[in-house]
């Protein structure tokens, strides 16, 4: 007698996470990966026609990944919202107290 064998349901992958922004726990976060990009080009061979295969795997386990976690993206925006860039707010600030490029 033949017997169909089952096929085995695959476990979805949940992670929980902290929120970076609220701190709420959160399962299935939404993860915003930095990707170091400048670093990466210094490891990146001069292409040869003799080798044409490119071990991804190499760049893979050279390059610094982080990863962040947020509710939601939306979670993310405020989170950048609220870290901005220190030059770019302190440039911002002190334009509005002085009121220079605001006098009407
Ligand atoms: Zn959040």
């Amino acid at each position: 007698m033949f017997r169909k064998k089952a096929e085995p349901i695959k476990p979805r992958k949940i992670i929980r996470r902290k929120c970076k922004q609220c701190g709420t726990m959160k399962t299935n976060p939404y993860t915003y990966t930095v990707v170091p990009s400048i670093p990466l080009w210094d490891k990146i061979p001069i292409y040869n026609k003799n080798s044409e295969k490119t071990d991804r795997i190499d760049l893979k386990g050279n390059n610094k990944v982080e990863i962040k976690y947020y509710c939601d993206q939306e979670c993310h925006e405020t989170y950048m919202d609220t870290q901005p860039d220190p030059t770019t707010t302190r440039f911002y600030k002190s334009d509005l107290l002085d009121g220079k490029k605001f006098k009407f």
